[in-house]
């Protein structure tokens, strides 16, 4: 697959998860965007809990910040309480939603098919989805990584069209890396990219899968950025703890164009 001939503008996505309240947000902000003022090398994105969701998108005015919702429900409206939907996370001025993040698929029974069915409401709302993959531990140590990958791929994406794939972003996280500080080795990351690019390119043609942008997520720290950003299937980050801190997203974001 010819991917030098494509370029994939990187990504660096920070999940808040449950954390930061709107004052919280404010805060980090201003800190935040005057480090980040300058940054073309690649799209920043803060995914912010729904809450905080209309301040993150006031606070980021003007700025090279984009802001994303950890979720977003199916439906557009109606008795689902507890969820948000595409048109109300639009309505804040988002324009991308996490999807199928592993603690949603442990805690709060998020399936391949549930995967499906809010990627494609995101696309529908003109929401970017970043769409999470990733094996557990165990899976990884009897060697079904590939398998396991394959398979959320296939039942979470595979039904998309070619026009709705080319629009998304897949974060693979391994989920021994998440929160655990135990990073994958450059070497694993790209591995698993490119499990996930193949499975693209049987699906939706070379092309669309030499275009698809691919971030590696799971203990994502300034010290580590840049050599997974040095390999060339690795498109991006998506960083849950190191996020929190603005000074430590913003080293991330400009560590991440070193390779470049
Ligand atoms: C995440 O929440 O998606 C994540 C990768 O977390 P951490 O960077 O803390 O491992």
């Amino acid at each position: 697959m010819s991917e030098v001939d494509f370029q994939r503008k990187p990504v660096i996505a920070g999940n808040w998860k449950m954390f930061k309240t709107a004052v919280e947000t404010r805060q980090f902000f201003k800190v935040f965007n005057t480090l980040v003022a300058q940054v073309d090398h690649c799209e920043i994105v803060i995914a912010a809990p729904f809450i905080s969701l209309e301040v993150a998108v006031e606070e980021t005015a003007g700025s090279p910040v984009q802001i994303a919702a950890q979720s977003v429900h199916w439906e557009a409206q109606g008795a689902f309480t507890g969820e948000v939907s595409g048109p109300m996370i639009r309505a804040a001025g988002c324009n991308y939603a996490v999807v199928g993040h592993s603690e949603r698929r442990q805690y709060f029974g998020e399936t391949d098919e549930t995967v499906y069915k809010r990627t494609a409401a995101a696309l529908r709302h003109r929401l970017t989805p970043i769409v999470c993959v990733g094996e557990r531990l165990e899976e990884r140590e009897d060697g079904k990584t590939e398998n396991v990958l394959t398979r959320q791929f296939i039942e979470g994406l595979g039904s998309l069209t070619v026009e709705q794939f080319s629009r998304i972003i897949v974060a693979y996280e391994p989920i021994w890396a998440i929160g655990t500080g135990r990073t994958a080795t450059p070497a694993i990351a790209a591995e698993a990219h490119e499990v996930l690019r193949t499975q693209a390119a049987k699906r939706f043609g070379e092309d669309i899968a030499a275009g698809l942008r691919i971030l590696y997520g799971g203990s994502v720290k300034p010290d580590n950025v840049s050599d997974l950003m040095a390999e060339s299937g690795v498109d991006g980050a998506l960083v849950g703890g190191a996020s929190l801190d603005p000074r430590s997203m913003a080293l991330i974001v400009n560590h991440s164009g070193e390779s470049f």
